[in-house]
């Protein structure tokens, strides 16, 4: 993949005279210049509502926000009517917790990002699929909680917190043979590799822009058309409805029946020059980068004593980013260390993934994550920071 870093304005930045090491890209990534044009462009010269007014501004809004629904559709191999803007992952999958019919039964796994957890394991009161030691899901713990009966398995692709790559094609495989739909958290997925949905068969699928070089505030819910069309609104408002009266109303077919109210247009807009992008560099070889990253992280981690890497020590099992642990050290005071010393910022805490911490006996961890502008030299910048740090103790 060609260097990228001049794309990306936010790396000129200089703290104390020194460059910025962004390793948070799994928290939010950084955005190129043309998704920030985009964005600006749409402030300076374009702004207008979608989907309402007759004049010629909101004309251009509208075919922009439905051009970059048509990209994202394009990208993820979905129909465009398949694609409902949401504000991210989280209201993505609270959208199917509250809209979807007949869903008593659900299975989902410890390793979920609290925003795929808290709906099904906690407020759906779904069995929980457990971890091996190394945070591999326990397939044989699936197939026995499928087999009790289920109706829907919520289940990430890649892990947020151990940066693990699921086996996700033999689970939705497993899911379906046990007559149960299929919701992939592929937030952490969709960044760095390609994800098709209709290869992947997956019925439901939810993904965050900020992670993938575009803006906050959206994010998408894709839904198989049979399963959106038997889904009633969850909010009520304008452009989710095609006609009021006095004493009714009538929805809009999906995907606006799940858009009521103004949308997030720049970020619509903004999420499409990413995705283009994205597309641009290929994801095959975006993926590729992400794995090389991995791997070397991992060469390198793995050498300094007292560092433990926390999740499979294989790269290719990996996706993202790279936990570990130093012995003896607290996970903040390591990241706020990085920081204060060379700009390096990771994450660090419990990654929005405590039952996970707690299945594992794990105290919080420190999380380096990557993305297309990242390079070797940050890396070296991090194993070299971490082994001063571990000379301290
Ligand atoms: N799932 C996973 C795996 C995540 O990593 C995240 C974000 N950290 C989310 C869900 C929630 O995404 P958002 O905050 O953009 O809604």
């Amino acid at each position: 993949m060609r260097d990228v870093r001049d794309d990306f304005p936010i790396l000129s930045r200089l703290i104390d005279d020194r460059p910025l090491v962004y390793l948070d890209s799994a928290a939010t990534s950084l955005k190129p210049q043309v998704v920030i044009d985009a964005v600006t462009n749409f402030y300076t010269h374009q702004t207008s509502n979608v989907h309402r007014a007759m004049h010629l501004m909101a004309e251009e809004s509208t075919r922009d926000y439905e051009n970059a629904r048509k990209s994202i559709a394009r990208f993820f191999n979905a129909d465009e009517h398949e694609v409902v803007f949401t504000h991210g992952t989280t209201e993505a999958i609270n959208l199917v917790r509250r809209c979807l019919p007949r869903v008593e039964r659900v299975v989902t796994t410890v390793m979920e990002h609290h925003s795929n957890y808290l709906p099904w394991a906690l407020d759906a009161g779904g069995a929980v699929v457990g971890v091996a030691d190394d945070g591999t899901l326990d397939l044989d713990d699936l197939q026995r909680k499928l087999s009790n009966g289920a109706d829907l398995l919520a289940v990430c692709h890649v892990s947020n917190a151990l940066g693990m790559v699921n086996a996700i094609d033999q689970i939705i495989d497993m899911a379906h043979r046990a007559g149960a739909m299929v919701l992939v958290d592929a937030a952490q997925s969709a960044p760095h590799r390609p994800v098709d949905v209709k290869a992947l068969g997956a019925d439901f699928l939810a993904c965050s822009a900020h992670k993938m070089l575009g803006p906050g505030g959206v994010g998408v819910l894709y839904g198989k058309s049979e399963h959106l069309e038997a889904m009633g609104p969850w909010l009520l408002g304008g452009d989710m409805i095609e006609q009021v009266h006095f004493d009714g109303y009538e929805v809009q077919p999906p995907p606006h029946r799940f858009e009521a109210g103004t949308p997030a247009i720049e970020a619509v807009i903004g999420w499409g020059a990413a995705i283009e992008y994205l597309s641009n560099l290929d994801m095959a070889d975006v993926q590729r980068h992400d794995s090389e990253l991995v791997a070397y992280a991992l060469e390198r981690l793995t050498q300094i004593d007292h560092v433990r890497i926390v999740g499979p020590t294989d790269p290719d099992r990996r996706c993202g980013s790279v936990s570990f642990q130093i012995e003896d050290l607290e996970a903040h005071g390591v990241a706020r260390m990085l920081s204060n010393r060379s700009n390096i910022m990771v994450r660090s805490g419990f990654l929005c993934a405590q039952p996970l911490h707690e299945a594992l006996d794990l105290a919080p961890t420190v999380r380096a994550s990557f993305h297309v502008y990242n390079r070797s030299d940050e890396i070296d910048a991090l194993a070299e920071n971490l082994e001063a740090i571990v000379a301290l103790i």
